[in-house]
């Protein structure tokens, strides 16, 4: 079943009203700023499949020593990081011992995964929710993970920095630029009308631009799984590369780097604004790809050679920014400032369907949406 899903407008914020004090108390940013922006996701059990971290405790083991030894460290700097810019200190992380990653609380913990020196990275966004199809699985590789390369030639062109965009995901945010509100509608699949990205606005989104799209272009796309076909041995039709450009789901499931880039489905997300315009974009989000994130061209520390896949409507680059922002900042606050509310309704509710159209199409009989953002 497809529910309705309402975007939060950030009533308060519209207006200015400063709930308590007075506004010469606020910080220099507004709180109206604050308030609106960010893209997390969506705890609500009739909608999504996630949940939040209980007690704003990340706990986290490691799959063996070498991750250990090439992870920690930067782990707990990329965390100082978060906690400089203002993340209340009660956000913790916890390292544990392997067997309770591995036992019972699988679901509940973080395990670390070290991609060497040149790999990927992707990590799991918040932990499955209660009773989600997640927990359900029996595959032991199933489960609340993080890869982490030690590169500085992708992302961000840093460590920390990565690592504090990576722990940014695990919290529970998305990529800023993810937000369906700020593609245009026409071509994309999930695109609300925005402004800022998608090709209707000034060709903003260069998905030939991508590493991995010449390989699609010569290996024909993707061919989608449909289980409920017996005929063709359980497979359907053809994707091609021009779909894999417009769909985060069969992105997604074609494992094509534009699924990091893409509009997501709105039920996986909650957006507290419903703004799309340029401004409503928080540019400075630690979320954000800079425009050279997952392109074509070479990169090492602080010379960035690569194409551009986004870029600012002004056409500028999107820069790669230092730290996270005043927003991704409120982002958490505010995620995780809902969580009793939150757990209270997934006690009360029984695990409902997970997201929506092409979701349910692609993962049928599996653990759902479980292999989180990958980031480039
Ligand atoms: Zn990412």
């Amino acid at each position: 079943m497809r529910l309705f899903f309402a975007f939060l407008v950030g009533l308060v914020a519209e207006t200015g009203h400063v709930l308590a004090g007075s506004r010469l108390w606020q910080p220099n940013t507004s709180t109206t700023h604050l308030d609106r922006r960010y893209f997390v996701i969506n705890t609500d059990r009739s909608e999504g499949d996630r949940m939040i971290w209980p007690n704003r405790q990340i706990r986290y083991c490691f799959v063996n020593d070498e991750a250990d030894d090439a992870l920690d460290e930067l782990i707990n700097a990329a965390h100082d990081v978060w906690l400089r810019m203002g993340l209340g200190s009660e956000f913790t992380i916890a390292k544990v011992g392997r067997d309770e990653c591995t036992g019972d609380h699988r679901f509940d913990t973080l395990m670390f995964y070290w991609t060497g020196d040149n790999g990927r990275m992707a990590t799991f966004e918040g932990l499955p929710a209660t009773g989600s199809l997640i927990r359900n699985s029996e595959n032991p590789n199933v489960r609340p993970r993080s890869e982490l390369t030690t590169s500085t030639r992708m992302g961000m062109l840093d460590q920390q920095l990565n690592f504090a965009h990576e722990l940014g995901h695990a919290w529970g945010l998305y990529h800023e630029h993810q937000n369906p509100a700020f593609w245009s509608r026409g071509t994309v699949s999930n695109a609300l009308g925005g402004s800022v990205f998608g090709p209707e606005n000034d060709g903003n989104w260069r998905c030939q631009n991508l590493k991995d799209y010449q390989d699609r272009v010569n290996g024909g796309g993707l061919v989608v799984q449909n289980p409920n076909n017996p005929n063709n041995n359980g497979f359907g039709p053809r994707v091609g590369v021009e779909t894999l450009c417009k769909d985060y789901d069969f992105a997604r499931k074609g494992q094509f780097s534009a699924r990091d880039y893409l509009p997501m489905p709105k039920a996986m997300g909650i957006a507290t604004s419903s703004g799309m315009s340029t401004d409503d974009v928080d540019w400075s989000s630690i979320m954000i790809y800079p425009s050279g994130a997952g392109a074509i061209g070479e990169a090492s520390p602080a010379n960035d050679q690569r194409a551009a896949i986004l870029l600012k409507t002004d056409g500028s680059r999107i820069p790669i920014n230092d730290s996270p922002s005043q927003r991704d900042i409120a982002a958490m606050h505010k995620l995780y400032g809902r969580s009793n509310r939150a757990i209270a309704k997934d006690l009360l509710q029984k695990a409902g369907g997970t997201v929506t159209s092409n979701f349910k199409k692609l993962f049928p009989e599996s653990q759902g949406n479980t292999d989180g953002s990958g980031c480039l």
